[in-house]
This record gives structure tokens, C-alpha cells and sequence, in this order.
């Protein structure tokens, strides 16, 4: 893990693209309080086969004006040509947008098989990488607890390596509770030379039922003592908040602690859990 203390921390947060004006008024509040904690960025999610394509630009130009902080979009290459990318990209570029989050995406079912030109997130890097040169701080995704869909965990960090090799300068994990599996791959990573900052995903529990579906379709391992925990606060919403703030604490202290270069939290639109954890951290 020593080649991670190098690196001065960062902190992010990253947001949906609302769909309703309740939505879009929601998250004018919530980007105010967080843009409170003056994090390095935000970043705003792109629905794969472009069916945010509008409203993550509107968002990430609507958080970047409100908030004066560095704002990106993701963007996945799963579904769009590359036409379609080159003309986002001149957009952003004409933005002054400067960081994107370059990704493959899942195509939500009843989309087709329509796969689009460029078939994984490394293709997607080179591409960025051969329309905009070295414009853009490209962050791609990494998986401590292995991608679902990869044959195994060596095919997976040779699907990173790929990224890297690409030309990515960072990447931040999918979200995990178990640390070691944190701790296994950025020492993986290293001893394949691959030396860019690994920031690990931070998902706040706010409904345990939420969690438990989500991380089954992205693989994420839910340790059985929370769950046992979690199942015995079944109709008592604050316990799960007030344990889940507790749990997901003592992981980001022990991840700086053990030397991450930073946290991004998945805040689903909302500041309070988030905050609740930031302040008990108390990073600055
Ligand atoms: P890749 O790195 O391309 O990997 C996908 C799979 O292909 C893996 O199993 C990998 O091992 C395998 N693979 C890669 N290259 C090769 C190769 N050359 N040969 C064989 N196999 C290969 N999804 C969205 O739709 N929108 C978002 O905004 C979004 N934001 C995200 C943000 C973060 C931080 C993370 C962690 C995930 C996000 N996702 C998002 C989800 C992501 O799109 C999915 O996890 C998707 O299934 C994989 O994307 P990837 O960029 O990791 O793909």
C-alpha cells in the first residue's frame, strides 16, 4: 500500500441525474451542503445506451455553475458509436469540462443486444484518449471483489491493467465492506507496476433492502454479521441508519487509516448520511 500514501487525498461525491423537477430542486440543496466539505469533485452518472445523455449534461453543467467545483460526467461506450462519444466529448471539451469517468455501462435490459463500436471501458480510454489527447483526468472503474461478469480475479486486473495501460489516471472501486479485499487488490495492482491512485467506493446504508438487491447484481458481499445485525432491525429505519453510519465510519477510518489516497461517496442524492459519516470522520 505504499505507493498510495503519495498521493494527497481526495475526497468526491458522486450524484444521479434527477428526473423530475422536484428531483432537479432536491439536488440544487443537497450539492449546496455537500459543496460545503469542498470536495476535489463531484460526478454525475450516464444511464449506458445514452438514456441520460441530456441530463447528465444538464446536471453536471447545472452542479459545476451552482457549486464552482470541478464537476464529471461519466461515460460508458456500451450502446453509443462513436460518433455519438466524439460528439459528447467535444461538448464537455467546449465546457471546460475536465475529468471524466470512463466506463463500459450495462445496457438496462430491453435495450437489445446492441453493443455499440467499442466493446470494454479500455477501449473506451484509448478512444477518449485519441479524440481529446491528455484534456481530460480520466477515472475508470476497479472491483476489489472481482467484476461479476469476469472470468476471474487475474482476467479482471488484466482487464485493469488494460485501462491503465490506456491511458487512465485513477480509478475509483465499485463499493465493498470487506477491507482486506480493498487491501488485496491495490497490493495486486502494485505488483503488477500498476501505480495510479485506487479510491474505494463509499455506499452510505440509508434501506438495507436497497443494498441487498443492488449488491447482488454488482457483486458486492454483504459479511453475514451485518446482515444479521441489519435483519434484526427489520421496521426500525433509524437503527439501520444510526448501525449502518457506524459500519460504513469505522470502514473509511480504517481506509485512510491503512493508506487509501481518498473516498468517493455514492450519495444517491442524498447529503444526510453521507454528511453524518464526513463528520465523524472530520477529514477538514
Ligand atoms: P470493463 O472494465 O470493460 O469490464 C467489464 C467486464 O469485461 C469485466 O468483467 C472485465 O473483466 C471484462 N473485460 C474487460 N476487458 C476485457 C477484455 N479485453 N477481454 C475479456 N474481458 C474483458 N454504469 C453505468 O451504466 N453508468 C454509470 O454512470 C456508472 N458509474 C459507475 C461508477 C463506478 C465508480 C463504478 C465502479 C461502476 C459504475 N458503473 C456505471 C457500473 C459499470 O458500468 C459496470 O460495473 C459495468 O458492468 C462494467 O463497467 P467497467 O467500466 O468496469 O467495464
Amino acid at each position: 500500500m505504499n505507493s498510495q500514501t503519495q498521493y494527497d487525498k481526495r475526497y468526491s461525491f458522486e450524484f444521479f441525474p434527477p428526473k423530475t423537477d422536484a428531483g432537479v430542486e432536491k439536488l440544487k440543496r443537497v450539492q449546496q451542503e455537500l459543496a460545503a466539505k469542498s470536495p476535489s469533485f463531484f460526478s454525475v452518472t450516464y444511464g449506458a445506451g445514452g438514456s441520460t445523455r441530456d441530463r447528465t449534461f444538464q446536471t453536471v453543467t447545472q452542479v459545476k455553475q451552482n457549486t464552482g467545483i470541478s464537476t464529471a460526467p461519466h461515460l460508458s461506450c456500451v450502446g453509443d458509436s462513436k460518433s455519438q462519444l466524439g460528439e459528447i466529448l467535444q461538448q464537455y471539451v467546449s465546457n471546460g469540462i475536465e475529468r471524466i469517468v470512463a466506463l463500459r455501462g450495462d445496457l438496462p435490459s430491453g435495450m437489445g443486444a446492441s453493443i455499440g463500436e467499442l466493446k470494454y471501458a479500455s477501449d473506451l480510454v484509448a478512444f477518449i484518449r485519441e479524440q481529446t489527447g491528455d484534456h481530460f483526468h480520466l477515472e475508470v472503474a476497479a472491483y476489489p471483489e472481482m467484476h461479476p461478469q469476469a472470468k476471474s480475479m487475474n482476467a479482471d486486473l488484466d482487464a485493469f491493467r488494460a485501462k491503465v495501460e490506456a491511458g487512465a489516471n485513477s480509478a475509483i472501486t465499485q463499493y465493498f465492506f470487506n477491507i482486506d479485499a480493498y487491501k488485496f487488490f491495490v497490493d495486486s495492482c502494485e505488483k503488477r507496476g500498476l501505480d495510479i491512485p485506487v479510491v474505494p467506493g463509499i455506499m452510505p446504508i440509508i434501506n438495507y433492502e436497497n443494498l441487498v438487491r443492488f449488491s447482488q447484481m454488482c457483486g458486492a458481499e454483504i459479511p453475514r454479521w451485518i446482515r444479521v445485525r441489519m435483519e434484526s432491525y427489520s421496521g426500525d429505519p433509524t437503527s439501520v441508519l444510526q448501525f449502518g453510519e457506524e459500519v460504513i465510519t469505522s470502514l473509511c477510518q480504517s481506509l485512510l487509516e491503512m493508506g487509501a489516497p481518498g473516498l468517493h461517496f455514492y450519495t444517491m442524492n442524498q447529503s444526510a448520511p453521507t454528511l453524518a459519516i464526513w463528520d465523524n470522520l472530520d477529514p477538514g
